[in-house]
């Protein structure tokens, strides 16, 4: 058992490295890593942070939250429903200051 969980994880994972690879995107990891299919290859990199052109600080690569919608149900549960997300470097200091990475920007056609 425990080895087909194991196998399930490996399928999902080379799937979605797939979809990385043959759309050519960069998709955020977290921490500052971000896995990037442009030239059809899978390349690990890490993001440098650049400084926040308001303040300076640091910033951030992760997914930004652009569209949602905030459901309350009747028993006083809140949870938020994601409708659209941006690829985003996110100033640390101050999640005002972002702006969007284009994940498309290295595609070789
Ligand atoms: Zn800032």
């Amino acid at each position: 058992m425990a080895l087909f969980g194991f196998l399930v994880l490996l399928l999902v994972l080379v799937t979605s490295l797939r979809r990385v690879t043959s759309t050519q995107l960069r998709k955020p990891l977290g921490m500052g890593w971000a896995l990037n299919g442009a030239g059809r290859r899978i390349t690990l990199e890490k993001i440098e942070a650049e400084r926040c052109p308001v303040c300076g600080g640091k910033m951030r690569y992760r997914n930004k939250v652009t569209q949602w919608i905030d459901h309350r149900e009747p028993n006083g549960r809140k949870w938020r429903e994601t409708l659209d997300q941006v690829p985003a470097l996110i100033c640390v200091r101050n999640p005002k200051h972002w702006a969007e990475i284009d994940p498309a920007e290295d595609a070789e056609t």
